[in-house]
């Protein structure tokens, strides 16, 4: 079998999921490919999904920005994590009806683990409130968080996201409007994590930092600030906290196990990851 797969946004740009997906079919010994297929209206992607995917040749597909929410609502049957964000980054055909799940959960959840310390999984501020925020205070619960501080730009889809969510999820969440008010609700020390889930500090988009470095003071010394962005490798965030000496990650491990979890939804095959994060960060640097 050939296993014909592809990603559809609306925009895309370069996108390294072909590499990742191409280095997986080499490690498994299976056959495949990977297009990237821009879609510019809703109407448009149900179509295609339906001519692709429903009725078409392909074997998956992985949804970006804008298309996750109505990539769930396309779903005829999903994933528990899919359940949990309202949420979906990957469609599959299951006994002939459209699947979905949601990928970046495990994406995230397999990549934070093992640098997050035992002793610092309470407190976490996520910065952003759109699909991968979703995906992230998911994997936070998993995780064994006990309370989450969502700070975004606009306050009516943190509004938004925090009234949706807590039908989904077991993790209190609370918005906050701005930085004084996460100073109020957290002490010096008593922030685990903060997570960056805005385009902030990506290559070819907003530069800077998605919260000011008078943050940190509040991250406790076991504590941790991710990135979700992984391009550039190392943000002006993560440049700022490890100068701090705050341990950092950027969004490599969680592309490529959202990738692979993707794969293995395809395949039935988890594919080793160890040459597509090699190929991922020789394309990066
Ligand atoms: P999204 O649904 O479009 O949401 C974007 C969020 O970022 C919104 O909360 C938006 O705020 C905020 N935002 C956008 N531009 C901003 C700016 N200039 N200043 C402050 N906030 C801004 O996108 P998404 O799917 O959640 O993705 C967010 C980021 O995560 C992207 O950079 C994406 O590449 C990255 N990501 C990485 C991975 C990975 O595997 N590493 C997986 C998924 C996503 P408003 O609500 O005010 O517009």
């Amino acid at each position: 079998m050939v296993y014909a797969c592809g990603l559809i946004g609306k925009t895309l740009g370069y996108s390294v999921s072909p590499v990742i997906f191409r280095t997986f079919c080499e490690e498994a010994g299976v056959e495949g490919d990977y297009c990237r297929v821009e879609l510019p209206t809703e109407e448009a992607f149900r179509n295609f999904v339906k001519c692709g995917l429903v009725e078409g040749p392909f074997a998956g597909f992985n949804v970006t920005i804008p298309y996750k929410e109505a990539a769930y609502a396309l779903s005829n049957v999903r994933g528990s994590d899919a359940e949990r964000t309202g949420a979906v980054n990957t469609l599959s055909i299951e006994s002939g009806r459209l699947r979905g799940d949601n990928t970046d959960v495990f994406g995230f959840v397999r990549s934070a683990e093992e640098h997050l310390s035992v002793d610092a999984r309470n407190v976490a501020l996520v910065v952003g409130a759109g699909g991968a925020a979703r995906a992230v205070l998911a994997g936070l619960e998993k995780l064994g968080f006990t309370r989450a501080l969502v700070l975004n730009r606009s306050s009516d889809r943190a509004a938004r996201l925090a009234r949706e969510l807590a039908k989904r999820l077991g993790l209190p969440i609370e918005t906050v409007s701005n930085e004084a008010a996460v100073r109020e609700l957290c002490e010096i020390g008593s922030l685990d994590v903060i997570v960056n889930a805005t385009p902030v500090g990506m290559k070819g988009s907003a530069p800077g930092m998605p919260v000011s470095e008078s943050i940190f003071d509040l991250v406790n010394p076991h504590g941790i600030v991710i990135d979700l962005v992984y391009n550039p490798p190392e943000t002006n965030l993560l440049r700022n906290a490890r100068k701090r000496s705050i341990k950092t990650l950027n969004g490599v491990g969680m592309l490529v196990w959202q990738a692979a979890r993707s794969f293995e939804i395809w395949t039935g095959i988890l594919p080793d990851t160890k040459r597509a994060f090699e190929m991922v960060n020789e394309v990066l640097a």
